[in-house]
């Protein structure tokens, strides 16, 4: 793994965002709060960092911010700036992670204290769609009465869930899902993975960088990928009997569960594209189980597909509002057609 490339050249599409910061720094016309979305792993923190640099660069030339290489811009790639706060929720069970309102209170705090060496105080709030009721109420303070010099970030999935009142006084930035030739290209080039995995990242990537950098490293997420496809495969092999088994084993493993619901729901997606037609299979995510796929869209209607994306989006849903685990799975199976013998 090598990266050359310094300033905002490091960050990978999403040229609108960079260009809109890039320019609010030049004008001098900088917001003090900041809303990023897009799914995760989209570019939203990488996006933030380099901005947190180029705010608070050392190099005397606007246009040469973030350098890159001035101690503030590498203080800020390794999160070790004295003014620069990465703030992250805190693990809550079923793979989440909770904001909490401790955490809004201390930062408040820690803002209202002017910076140290740098001309901005920033904090980069990730996933502030995880905040507490009462740790998004905490935070409006600060973000009505921002101290000065003060700049805020958040990171969130979608601004939709978020407080209007924290909505509306922050600049929203959404990142979309990045193109597969884009991830690909960039794979070969910037990472340098041969380019018959670079493909295969590319599709299962959704548009995410971030997850298809990390694959390329390291097999963990592939791995449990793999899983959860043999997962869906048995599922639907499955009858009911075999269906309440195995539901309680998949609702034994909370932590997982989100990450399991989530590639379910790409395969879906995959197949509801398919049964449209006219969709070339470049666009799959599930590029390897297109043999499959193309399969099965001969046993069930396109009716049938679409329901099974639109509940199994419900599952994952209920699951994030604490619903009852096992009751989730074991209705989520059931409703999948049955294998016809
Ligand atoms: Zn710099």
């Amino acid at each position: 793994m090598k990266d050359e490339l310094y300033g905002w050249q490091q960050m990978i599409g999403h040229e609108w965002a960079v260009e809109m910061l890039s320019a609010a720094i030049r004008h001098e016309r900088v917001g003090h709060a900041y809303l990023i979305t897009g799914p995760a792993q989209v570019g939203k923190t990488t996006l933030a960092r380099l901005f947190a640099q180029a705010l608070n660069c050392t190099e005397t030339s606007l246009e040469q911010r973030p350098c890159g290489v001035c101690r503030s811009c590498g203080l800020i790639a390794k999160d070790h700036h004295p003014d620069v706060r990465l703030v992250l929720g805190e693990a809550s069970g079923r793979g989440r992670v909770t904001l909490k309102i401790d955490q809004m209170r201390e930062l408040q705090q820690s803002l209202s204290l002017t910076a140290t060496e740098a001309r901005y105080k920033i904090a980069i709030i990730k996933q502030f769609d995880q905040a507490t009721i009462g740790a998004a109420n905490a935070f409006l303070k600060t973000l009505e009465e921002p101290p000065r010099n003060v700049i805020l970030i958040l990171t969130a999935a979608d601004s939709d869930t978020l407080l209007p009142t924290i909505r509306s006084r922050c600049r929203t930035i959404p990142l979309r899902p990045l193109p597969q030739p884009l991830i690909k290209t960039a794979l070969e080039n910037r990472w340098q993975v041969p380019p018959e995995q670079a493909e295969k990242l590319a599709h299962l990537a959704s548009g995410r960088l971030g997850w298809a950098v990390t694959a390329a490293a390291n097999p963990a997420p592939l791995n449990e990928r793999e899983t959860h496809i043999v997962a869906l495969h048995t599922a639907l092999q499955g009858n009911r009997a075999h269906r309440f088994i195995q539901a309680d084993k998949l609702a034994n493993d909370v932590e997982r569960l989100p990450d399991l619901l989530r590639t379910w729901l790409s395969w879906w997606r995959d197949l509801v594209l398919l049964s449209w037609g006219n969709q070339p299979l470049a666009q799959l995510t599930n590029i390897d189980e297109q043999v499959t796929l193309t399969r099965l869209l001969t046993h069930w209607t396109p009716e049938q597909i679409f329901s099974c994306l639109k509940q199994t989006h419900t599952a994952l849903w209920q699951l994030e509002r604490n619903a009852n685990t096992r009751l989730v799975v074991e209705n989520l199976l059931l409703i999948y057609p049955l294998p016809q013998s």
